[in-house]
């Protein structure tokens, strides 16, 4: 039986980047995406047809929970084998938004699509996932694998990094949760209840992310699944920042390369999530993986100390009771 890893959004960045090592490394892929369409002609043009005949198109809009159900029902129902390892990578970024938009459900759609879309997936593959660990072929050598789920985070989202203290326009925080608390449904639309702020609804949306990653570490074993995030690189020149002033798309990458020295390619970070989400290395529970802000040449991945606004427990319990409240599992 071959590997099977599960990866949302590879129709640009990171995910597309994703699928070549995954390919190499000898897993069958999931790819998620809300267009199958987008995905298979933009998987053509970087792969072979022989590694696309290991790729399954699946199409969800994570945006939308009715859409996230009924892709998992049909990847539940398609694949006789269990998934392995499950990649949450997909992500909407749009820090000029004067107003929220809204996810089909009524949530402020950066929570919507980041978080809860994926918080709902991964709770409705979890006994799957779970049902996975056996023997399994990669490349013809055989290997034992624990399941696994990797979930990309960032500098901006983690207080405890000089990236995560950024005022503009404030740092991650959720507060009391009184947005969550009280629906999230308009005119709400930050998780702290208070004013709209675009760039910090994407900082929150992947603080809960990463909060998820602690959350669920607590509720299984390690012995039994492995959870952990990452943050690949500042990954200047994807399509993350699409919605960015063109100055800013111009200006960034330069910044990151030669001043911040932080920059790192879609190439290289793909092959880091890709390495995260399937090596036996990565395979430490509740990690959140980084090679720093600064790259340097071979440096070997390291343990990121994480914010207490993301490991506080009593936050990390109350963000995920809320949640499965919200997508409708509680
Ligand atoms: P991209 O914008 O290049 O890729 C985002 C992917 O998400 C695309 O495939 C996009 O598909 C998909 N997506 C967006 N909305 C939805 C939706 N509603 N349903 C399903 N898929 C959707 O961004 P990156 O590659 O830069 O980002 C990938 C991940 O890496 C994100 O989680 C991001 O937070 C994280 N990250 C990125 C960093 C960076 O510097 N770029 C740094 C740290 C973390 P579509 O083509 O349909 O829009």
């Amino acid at each position: 039986i071959k590997g099977l890893v599960l990866i949302t959004g590879t129709t640009s960045g990171v995910g597309l980047n994703t699928l070549k090592p995954l390919l190499k490394f000898g897993w069958e892929v999931i790819a998620v995406n809300r267009s199958n369409k987008r995905a298979v002609e933009i998987a053509q043009q970087s792969l072979t047809d022989s590694q696309i005949k290991n790729i399954h198109f699946i199409e969800i809009d994570l945006s939308d929970l009715d859409d996230v159900r009924n892709g998992c029902s049909e990847i539940l129902k398609k694949f006789k084998k269990p998934i392995n390892s499950i990649i949450c990578n997909a992500a909407v970024y749009k820090p000029r938004l004067r107003k929220p938009e809204r996810s089909p459900q009524g949530f402020e759609n950066s929570m919507a699509v980041n978080h809860f879309g994926h918080f709902l997936l991964i709770n409705l593959l979890l006994d799957n996932i779970l049902s996975s660990e056996k023997e399994i072929d990669l490349n013809g050598r055989t290997i034992k694998f624990k399941p696994r789920i990797t979930v990309l985070g960032t500098v901006t989202a983690n207080y405890s990094e000089l990236g995560g203290r950024i005022p503009i326009p404030a740092p991650a925080d959720l507060g009391n949760l009184s947005g969550f608390k009280n629906g999230f449904l308009s005119p709400i639309s930050m998780a702290n209840g208070k004013k709209f702020k675009p760039g910090k609804a994407y900082k929150d949306s992947k603080l809960c992310n990463m909060v998820t990653v602690q959350e669920l570490s607590k509720k299984y074993p390690k012995e039994r699944i492995i959870f952990n995030s990452l943050y690949p690189g500042c990954v200047a020149d994807t399509k993350l920042f699409r919605d960015t002033p063109w100055l800013f798309r111009f200006l960034f990458p330069i910044f990151q390369k030669f001043i911040t020295k932080g920059y790192v390619s879609q190439r290289l970070a793909g092959e880091r999530v890709a390495q995260v989400a399937t090596l036996k290395e990565y395979a430490k529970p509740a990690v959140h993986w980084s090679w720093g802000n600064r790259q340097k040449l071979g440096r070997k991945a390291f343990s990121q100390k994480l914010s207490k606004r993301i490991i506080d427990s009593n936050i990390s319990r109350q963000t995920y009771e809320l949640t499965r409240k919200l997508v409708g599992l509680a």
